[in-house]
């Protein structure tokens, strides 16, 4: 999946932007988030997988940072069957 801001690198990052809002982003256009979570680590196993939604769970953005989960997979899963 490409980066959602630039539309040109390759997505790593998980980023929070201000105002709840996340972004499926490189690390280029991450660098003006708040914070972000790396893609592979988050999905590296189902321990980790849980261990981010726990830390992530309750705060600003956590809806918009699972939906952003959904789009990865989503288009992911889109780009595999290609
Ligand atoms: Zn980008």
């Amino acid at each position: 999946m490409r980066c959602e801001i630039c539309k040109t690198k390759p997505a790593t990052l998980f980023a929070k932007f201000p105002v709840s809002m996340f972004s499926v982003t490189c690390g280029t256009c991450a660098r003006r988030s708040i914070y972000h979570v790396p893609i592979d680590e988050y999905f590296s196993s189902p321990e980790e997988q849980a261990d981010w939604n726990e830390h992530l769970s309750g705060r600003d953005g956590y809806l918009q940072f699972k939906a952003a989960v959904q789009r990865y997979r989503y288009r992911a899963a889109a780009e595999a069957a290609r």
